[in-house]
């Protein structure tokens, strides 16, 4: 067993790093008022292939493993944890569903505009009433002819106003329950597809979320993803990766939080001595310090099994449920270490305290992470 970082790995990490700080930090505050994704990143993202970090190199990707990919998340969540859940979004939900279950010809046609970053692609499961009940959707698609048509609204939908193309899971027979759903792809742009309100969010504000709604809207029958029928199935496998993603976000997120706050605790100076020597103060930077390390070893393990093959469902969620609640943690003890200045935007402190609760929501809430495990360990 050898739990270190390969030389590349090492490169990767220290090459994303210097990125996100070049690239990223310096927008930080006005990308999260300004309340959207910026599209001008996009480019620079894929220069360094973080829109195809998974995907084949004869669609244009990276080909990097889910550690690999783990790092690259991790990185960006540690300096904006917004723009890492659209890197998510796009590479773990819409292109890795399409490279998993497309068929040749969707994969030549979709991946590589999305690996060259010309596009964003969205992700469409959650409805307004089918959130942790997936499977209780209401979109229906019916076939006509040579055609499939999509009807209904999705909901929460990361780049629904500004994606290029996007995964629609729908119902295509009724009768069959959770088997009688199918996926397809959608360009952004066909008849009878349009965007909804744009979510005004608590955190991660500069990756966009909205509504996206279906009205008669017409696909050629080349664009189911997958068998018809196998597109819940196949989502559970989608979400199996995207969790990994998550808890990946979730240990950079904690990481940032964690290093702001140990950096002020080193500079402010209370009683006249640096708060970083009150016992209090140390032993919530030693707790946040082993937390992040717990965590980081079970989202790799789980990483390092989905790159062998292996089916990760419950290693994923145990990695998803322990880095989401660390990542809380680690963000409300930053605020705390910060005083009354972890409650003001001069500190990344109250960002981070914003943004890390998304994290034991999207892709399965903490609820829903221990309903999976349990189900996993009780074998039902
Ligand atoms: C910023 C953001 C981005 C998102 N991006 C996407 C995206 O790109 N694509 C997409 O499809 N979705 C996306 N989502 C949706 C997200 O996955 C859902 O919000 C999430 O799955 C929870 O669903 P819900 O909001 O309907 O909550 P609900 O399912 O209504 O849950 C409400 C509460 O009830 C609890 N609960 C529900 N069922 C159970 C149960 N059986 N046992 C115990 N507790 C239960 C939940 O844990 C939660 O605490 C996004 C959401 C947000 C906020």
């Amino acid at each position: 067993m050898d739990f270190r970082l390969s030389d590349e790995q090492i490169l990767l990490r220290q090459t994303v790093r210097e990125f996100a700080e070049a690239e990223i930090r310096p927008h930080v505050m006005a990308w999260d008022e300004a309340q959207q994704f910026p599209m001008d990143l996009l480019p620079k993202l894929a220069e360094l292939g973080l829109t195809g970090v998974q995907f084949p190199e004869e669609y244009g990707g990276a080909g990097m493993s889910t550690v690999d990919y783990c790092i690259c998340i991790e990185e960006i969540a540690r300096v904006c944890p917004a723009i890492a859940l659209s890197v998510a979004a796009h590479n773990g939900l819409c292109s890795a569903h399409i490279a998993r279950f497309g068929n040749d010809e969707q994969k030549k046609k979709y991946l590589p505009r999305l690996v060259r970053g010309e596009v964003l692609g969205a992700w469409g499961l959650t409805e307004a009433g089918a959130g942790s009940d997936a499977a209780g959707m209401r979109t229906v698609a019916t076939r006509q002819g040579a055609c499939w048509v999509l009807n209904g609204a999705k909901t929460f939908i990361t780049h629904g106003r500004i994606g290029g193309i996007m995964v629609v899971i729908a119902i295509t027979d009724r009768t069959k329950g959770h088997r009688g759903i199918s996926a397809f792809v959608v360009e952004h742009g066909t008849a009878g597809m349009s965007a909804g309100k744009k979510e005004n969010k608590l955190g991660m504000r500069a990756s966009d979320t909205s509504e996206v709604i279906f009205q008669n809207c017409r696909i050629p029958a080349d664009q189911l993803l997958g068998d018809e029928g196998q597109g819940f199935i196949n989502t559970l496998q989608v979400l199996d990766g995207g969790r990994i993603g998550i808890a990946a976000l979730s240990v950079g997120l904690a990481q940032g939080a964690y290093e702001a706050a140990r950096n002020y605790a080193r500079e402010r100076r209370q009683f006249g001595q640096p708060i970083a020597e009150f016992q209090a103060i140390q032993w919530k930077l030693a707790d946040n310090a082993t937390r992040i390390e717990a965590a980081r070893l079970l989202t790799y393990r789980a990483a390092y099994l989905r790159d062998q093959g292996a089916r990760t469902t419950r290693e994923s969620s145990m990695a998803k449920l322990f880095a989401s609640e660390a990542a809380v943690a680690a963000a409300d003890d930053c605020v705390q270490i910060h005083g009354g200045y972890g409650f003001v935007k001069d500190y990344p402190a109250e960002k981070y305290f914003r943004d890390v609760k998304l994290l034991t929501i999207g892709e399965g809430t903490s609820e829903i992470q221990r309903l999976v495990i349990a189900r996993q360990i009780l074998n039902q």
